[in-house]
């Protein structure tokens, strides 16, 4: 696979050789378990302790607000079932590790969102003031099939005037755009390792200082006991090393991404009739252009454009295989068969102006070939 031709990066990134380069000895002659007491041991449980250092930095954050988690469906879920309570305001385009926790057992209060899926925050407050016996708004930070971002300063602002706790999953966002705690006074954020070049299977919840809640998962005292489970020393060191590579790079690269997308949705938008831009224009990731076309199917696309080495998507990855429209396309209020023809490009740090222009051509004579069958 040519890596300039993958335009996934919603669904996982290219791992940094040098973050997994910097994981290695930890699994080969630095193997300790951290919880135990000799120097192989300590070794472990000290180079963790600067892996949590590294994130909290990132965030702005202290080190003991930063617990290790397998990603952000378990950070998610933690947040859900810890301070739920009985009931929950989110928003129905939240990434299904937040909707199916929050399904069970919870009885859930949607947010209003516009049709480019973005929380009206007018009628926001209205609804999270009406809801007083929630105690919990969960908002992710953006959307990952649309890249819409949300105004969560905001929302932490409301849900704290009244008397809520604020989660946000930031899993497409944190490590693109700036997140910093002091500014977004969330109470939890969650996050995965693999969307900001570290390894899949990895991640973390910040929780702020004084916030009550509990475990998810029970056993040993990892994770000052509210997180049970010998530590993934690889991963959470791997996770580390690309949270700097890439906030270290934020500005300059979200720049570049941000000429990127514009001249491909440009260009889409008048080469291809039939097709539109879903998710907002302003606040949207750098990285994400998403599209709906008339009169194909999405899932077909993404073969046609397979043939031709581009790796893209339609909808989210974790919905391959489901028949069913995408959730999100549906609740900012597309129709059936617009849904169905949704394609998703996001971009990375591998991606050229050259991979763009050679994909949309490709695109062209692939929506040509569906539309003639
Ligand atoms: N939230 C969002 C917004 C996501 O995009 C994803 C991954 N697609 C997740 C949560 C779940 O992340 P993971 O599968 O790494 O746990």
């Amino acid at each position: 696979m040519d890596n300039k031709l993958y335009f996934d990066n919603a669904a996982t990134t290219r791992p940094y050789p040098e973050a997994v380069q910097a994981g290695m000895p930890f699994l080969t002659n630095r193997w300790g378990n951290p919880s135990s007491s000799y120097s192989l041991g300590t070794d472990a449980r000290y180079a963790i302790y600067d892996a949590r250092c590294t994130i909290a930095k990132t965030l702005g954050a202290e080190p003991d607000q930063i617990f290790f988690t397998s990603g952000a469906t378990e950070s998610n879920n933690t947040v859900i079932q810890s301070v739920g309570g009985t009931k929950i305001i989110t928003t129905p385009i939240e990434h299904h590790a937040i909707l199916r926790p929050s399904e069970r057992g919870f009885w859930t209060i949607y947010l209003p969102i516009d049709n480019c899926g973005r929380v009206k925050l007018k009628e926001a407050e209205k609804v999270i003031k009406r809801t007083s016996d929630a105690h919990l708004v969960s908002v992710m930070a953006a959307n990952n099939e649309i890249g819409t971002v949300e105004p969560i300063k905001e929302l932490a602002e409301i849900a704290h005037k009244h008397g809520k706790l604020f989660h946000t999953d930031a899993t497409q966002y944190y490590g693109h755009q700036i997140l910093n705690v002091n500014s977004v006074q969330a109470d939890f954020i969650s996050a995965s390792a693999h969307k900001f070049g570290g390894i899949k299977g990895t991640g973390f919840l910040f929780v702020r200082k004084g916030t009550e809640w509990n475990s998810f998962l029970k056993g040993g005292h990892q994770e000052n006991g509210h997180r049970a489970g010998t530590e993934n020393v690889f991963g959470i060191i791997v996770m580390a090393n690309a949270a700097k590579l890439s906030c270290e790079k934020i500005s300059e690269e979200s720049a570049r991404l941000v000429q990127l997308r514009s001249y491909l949705i440009t260009r889409v938008l008048n080469e291809i009739e039939g097709s539109f831009l879903t998710g907002d224009e302003i606040y949207r990731l750098p990285n994400n252009a998403s599209f709906v076309f008339s009169g194909i199917r999405g899932e077909e696309l993404i073969e046609l454009l397979n043939v031709y080495n581009i790796a893209a998507s339609s909808g989210s990855a974790c919905e391959t295989g489901s028949e069913a429209p995408s959730h999100v396309l549906k609740a900012i209020g597309l129709s059936d068969e617009l849904a169905n023809g949704s394609l998703r490009l996001t971009m990375g740090r591998d991606t050229t102006k050259d991979a763009i222009d050679y994909t949309i051509d490709k695109l062209k004579k692939s929506i040509d070939i569906l539309r003639s069958k």
